[in-house]
């Protein structure tokens, strides 16, 4: 089958262990769509920059917008100081250091804007260290959030509540919210969709999916039962997921179809 589109992987400095960890959680889900698994390739593209990534002006170092990994958290971070949810920014060895969180309604909004994304077919896959915070529907913030999605285009994850107190990383934990996460990227729990409810977005009602809502942010149990099915040979969405994701699939195949024949018949 014909490419549709690349997935790519952006993460901060320092997630470079990381990021092989979240190509396994998406390779999972793509797993469960054998038909269409090579047609949306994985690459890790890292801590990614453009080659106009930076312009040093008066000795001082600019990054240029939408052309680093790094832009988008700097960003992010500068939102966070505005809404005082961090107190300060430091970039040391070329590494972005926030005191407090970033604004994950910065990322999204930029992330939406990207003119990568409008040239070169993808759905970016960003993971940041930094805790993030974001706005309800209601305007409130929330006091932390785990990851966005946009469908077709990306997520955002952070890495942040995975690491345990005694400085380990809860891996499972953070695998399954980039497939939750990835999840809502394919438009797995689309608003409407039998066995849905509305919690923080649209998500599936079946106890056993991972594209369930927590409302703590607690996906240990929801882990806790995708590694029993795991362990049995069983996917980690419901049925009505993939279903779901077949038609996602099919949708995006026959308009990367029809693509090509007008560029044909031109
Ligand atoms: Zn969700
Ligand atoms: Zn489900």
């Amino acid at each position: 089958m014909q490419k549709i589109k690349d997935i790519y992987i952006t993460c901060e400095k320092g997630l470079e262990l990381v990021a092989p960890i979240a190509k396994d959680a998406i390779q999972e889900i793509m797993n469960c769509f054998p038909a269409f698994k090579e047609a949306y390739p994985i690459t890790i593209l890292g801590n990614w920059k453009s080659e106009h990534s930076r312009t040093a002006r008066n000795g001082n170092i600019i990054l240029e917008p939408y052309e680093s990994t790094d832009w988008y958290i700097g960003r992010a971070a500068q939102q966070s100081l505005s809404d005082e949810r961090a107190s300060g920014i430091k970039i040391k060895d070329g590494i972005i250091k926030v005191d407090g969180q970033i604004s994950i309604d910065a990322l999204y909004n930029d992330l939406s804007n990207d003119p990568y994304a409008k040239k070169i077919p993808q759905i970016q896959i960003l993971l940041t260290k930094h805790d993030l915070y974001g706005t309800q529907r209601n305007g409130r913030l929330l006091n932390f959030c785990l990851g966005v999605s946009e469908e077709n285009a990306f997520s955002v994850i952070s890495t942040a509540r995975f690491i345990k107190p005694n400085g380990r990383f809860d891996q499972e934990g953070f695998k399954t919210v980039v497939m939750h996460e990835f999840g809502h990227a394919i438009g797995l729990t689309r608003r409407g969709r039998k066995n849905t409810y509305e919690q923080l977005g649209s998500h599936c009602a079946d106890e056993n999916c991972i594209m369930q809502q927590q409302m703590n942010g607690d996906f240990s149990e929801i882990t806790r039962r995708r590694l029993i099915f795991k362990a049995h040979g069983l996917p980690p969405i419901c049925p009505d997921c993939i279903t779901e994701g077949e038609k996602f699939f099919r949708n995006h195949l026959a308009k990367a179809l029809s693509r090509n024949a007008d560029f044909r018949n031109r």
